[in-house]
């Protein structure tokens, strides 16, 4: 298992949580409060703090951890879906374990900002 930190909820449900889908590195879970009729997490084991941080993977990591978030959304039937990254507490951040929201399951409107 990578760096983790102890008081991290999303390290411990990396570590023991109800994956939809697992990689090598990253797992998948349902958003508990989901907002679209589809609302999927993409985080990876290792502890990083915020998409900022996104140069701590490697060019490697990075891209299998893209290609993740494109497989989980095709593994839970998505092929239209919106995937989103909210980055610190002014971009809506709440968790400081970086993970990449995927939302489908509806259609949404063009505007990017809800
Ligand atoms: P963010 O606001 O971008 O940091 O997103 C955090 C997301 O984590 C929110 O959509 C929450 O609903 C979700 N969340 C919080 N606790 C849990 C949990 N125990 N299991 C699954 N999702 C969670
Ligand atoms: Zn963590």
């Amino acid at each position: 298992m990578p760096p983790q930190r102890e008081d991290c909820l999303f390290c411990s449900i990396a570590r023991d949580g109800a994956w939809i889908n697992k990689a090598d590195g990253f797992v998948a879970i349902n958003d508990i409060n989901p907002l679209a009729p589809v609302h999927v997490l993409v985080l990876p084991e290792r502890h990083v703090d915020t998409f900022r941080d996104i140069g701590e993977f490697d060019t490697g990591e990075s891209k299998r951890m893209l290609e993740f978030v494109a497989q989980t959304a095709a593994k839970v039937g998505l092929t239209d879906y919106r995937v989103i990254v909210n980055v610190g507490p002014g971009g809506g951040q709440t968790i400081f374990h970086l993970h990449w929201h995927i939302l489908g399951g509806r259609t949404f409107d063009h505007a990017v900002v809800g």
